[in-house]
């Protein structure tokens, strides 16, 4: 039986943080059954912007620190890396989040999947065929995902298999965002890209985790676990469990499971160390609806029930960096004169709301979006 192992830890303090990971670790057999002498380890982290690690929006470097240590300590070479959420900002993502200093500390290597180059992989995917992959991901001796427990907007919930969206840089997330805009396209995007890589483990940060408007705008949490896994889709069933969401509710994890990547299916999953029921928490879902609409609902209204919830930037937030303008995959935002989306060319993909560092993106629901809500009897 698939193994998933949820330790205790209260607080980012590094012996604790150590501790609790080693621990959770030797509950799945140990990383040496993981990691040889020699080998080199991707620590694939979530740096998705640059925000400190008290937003609870990107792996704590404590975690990220302690991660490495270990790795060093059975003879293995970490390498910490990921790409940020926007086009040409993971060098200063990795600063910000503390992943950097992390490392270092560490004495790990970083890598900014923006200069590493790719390789083109073919996959048999549901919407994307072809990948360009981050060489470090293809060329490591062990990958290994390294999430933060948290909800996403359309998603529902991110976690060790979404975490590899980071593997693809460059513009190539806005573009399978753009070829991928519902929930339903953009997770079996996220699976596609999932079925090139063969992680070999995946060690969560649940100890701040974030409520609300994930990925990156949500409230933290203190949901004080460490969850461990050799199977990122085992781990997210019982992750997404933990915050109190029901697990075949989260399209990554059925569908990876049902296209036979992991085990997604909390009867099929033995859990070891703290129960579900004993570190459970209710996170709160996003507010932003779209998603909430039943699939026959949204083709009925043929586009309608995207158009209750938009977004929109203010003018008097907005510093004019230009991130969401470089990572929207329809080009649909301008700044010339003053910020404006152009709500015809706009695909609600939300990237432009997820990676404004000055929360100038806001998300707009109209009354007649909450009224249908309503009588969907849908309960946030
Ligand atoms: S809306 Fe946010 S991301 Fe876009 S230009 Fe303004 S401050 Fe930058
Ligand atoms: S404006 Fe924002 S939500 Fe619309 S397509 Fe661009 S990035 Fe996505």
């Amino acid at each position: 039986m698939t193994k998933v192992s949820i330790v205790k830890c209260e607080n980012y303090e590094h012996d604790n943080v150590k501790k609790a990971i080693k621990k959770s670790l030797d509950f799945i057999g140990g990383l040496p059954k993981f990691v040889k002498p020699n080998d080199t380890v991707l620590l694939k982290v979530n740096a998705i912007i640059g925000f400190p690690p008290e937003r609870a929006a990107t792996t704590h470097p404590a975690v990220v620190r302690a991660m490495a240590e270990l790795v060093k300590e059975v003879e293995g070479i970490p390498l910490v890396g990921d790409s940020s959420g926007a086009y040409g900002f993971t060098g200063q993502s990795l600063e910000m989040c503390g992943l950097r200093k992390a490392a270092e500390d560490a004495g790990a290597g970083v890598v900014n999947f923006e200069s590493t180059g790719t390789y083109s992989v073919n996959v048999d995917g549901r919407v994307v065929k072809t990948l360009n992959i981050a060489k470090p991901a293809i060329d490591c001796d062990v990958l290994v995902s390294m999430p933060k427990l948290k909800t996403h907007q359309l998603t529902k919930f991110t976690g060790a298999v979404k975490n590899f969206y980071g593997v693809i840089p460059g513009t190539g997330k806005a573009v399978i965002h753009k070829m991928a805009p519902s929930e339903e396209s953009l997770s079996q995007a996220v699976v596609d890209i999932y079925s090139a890589l063969k992680p070999a483990l995946a060690v969560m940060d649940g100890i701040v985790g974030m409520e609300g408007e994930g990925a990156t705008n949500g409230t933290p949490v203190e949901s004080k676990v460490i969850i461990s896994g050799a199977d990122c889709v085992a781990l997210d069933a019982v992750a997404s469990e933990v915050i109190g969401f029901f697990h075949k509710d989260i399209m990554t994890t059925r569908f990876a499971h049902e296209r036979g990547f992991g085990v997604g299916m909390l009867d099929e999953i033995e859990v070891i160390g703290e129960k579900i029921e004993d570190v459970r928490l209710d996170f709160k879902k996003s507010k932003y609806i779209v998603y909430k609409f039943p699939d026959f609902v949204r083709k009925f209204m043929f586009g309608f029930a995207e158009n209750v919830s938009i977004v929109e930037i203010s003018e008097d937030d907005c510093k004019k960096c230009r991130i969401c303008v470089e990572s929207c995959p329809a080009s649909a935002i301008t700044l010339e004169s003053h910020p404006f989306i152009d709500q015809k060319k706009c695909i609600k993909c939300y990237c432009c709301h997820e990676l404004c560092r000055n929360g100038a993106v806001k998300l707009k629901t109209s009354f007649l979006g909450r009224q249908i809500l309503k009588r969907l009897n849908y309960k946030s």
